[in-house]
């Protein structure tokens, strides 16, 4: 949502060099898995280092949200360097994040282009920032979920860019395909972690696993886990989707 650029001046000369780029990066790296910054973040070398970094919220950068991995990182970038943060504005390639201050449900999807959290509130729509949330059982930041994010953009590119074969097209429809399964854990596990139910948001083909009822002139889907009728839930106009509760599946009403 906010872009920012964060100035490193050096405090000498000798801070140039592969060792300091390679503390940048890495330091990136853990901002983006703690949630503190999204992937489209950029290095430019001026007299000085300017990271461009997208923050969820503008507070993101904060040390209250910092990972153990980037504790550790920004003390060394303050020893290497003097920091300073410049907003540039607002960056359109990501949304604006949520601000509830409780939620009933979370859905977890994404698709090839997203930038953005993979957690949607179910109240407002918008995405959760990663850091608001807990991380996983054993997990020191959310470097897993954003892994999974990754796989699902890679078979969503693959899919869109016209290799329509049954390897991608089942990877994304069945609710028990290698990629579907890592996702539906990650939901599985956020969800004992918040308390409240986080859905999994399967991509629908009707194909011959995807099926649906009519119902009261409404084409509802039928849960492909436990085959029952799922629940419309009409969220907003834009936001329409089929509900297992039990299954914790979700899909796109249409
Ligand atoms: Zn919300
Ligand atoms: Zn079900």
């Amino acid at each position: 949502m906010y872009r920012y650029v964060i100035r490193l001046t050096p405090k000498d000369q000798t801070t140039f060099g592969d060792d300091a780029k390679k503390t940048i990066f890495h330091f990136l790296f853990v901002l983006h898995c703690s949630g503190q910054i999204l992937k489209n973040y950029h290095v430019i070398e001026n007299e000085g280092y300017h990271l461009h970094v997208t923050t969820p919220k503008q507070d993101s950068l904060s040390e209250a949200y910092d990972s153990i991995y980037v504790k550790r990182d920004r003390t060394r970038i303050d020893e290497l360097f003097t920091v300073s943060l410049d907003h540039c504005g607002i960056d359109l390639e990501s949304q604006e994040y949520c601000t509830c201050q409780s939620r009933n449900a979370m859905e977890l999807e994404t698709f090839r282009f997203d930038v953005d959290s993979v957690f949607t509130c179910c109240d407002c729509f918008k995405p959760i920032a990663l850091y608001e949330l807990p991380y996983l059982e054993d997990k020191e930041d959310h470097n897993s979920i954003l892994l999974w994010q990754d796989n699902y953009a890679a078979m969503d590119m693959l899919w869109m860019n016209c290799l329509c074969d049954r390897y991608t097209g089942n990877q994304r429809v069945n609710p028990d395909s290698a990629l579907n399964k890592q996702g539906r854990a990650i939901a599985g596990q956020m969800s004992l972690q918040v308390g409240y139910p986080v859905y999994y948001h399967l991509a629908c083909d009707y194909g011959k696993r995807v099926k649906a009822v009519k119902v009261n002139d409404l084409q509802i889907h039928i849960c492909p886990e436990c085959q029952t009728v799922m629940k419309r839930r009409v969220f907003t106009e834009e936001h329409t989707v089929d509900l297992c509760e039990a299954c914790m599946l979700s899909y796109d009403a249409h």
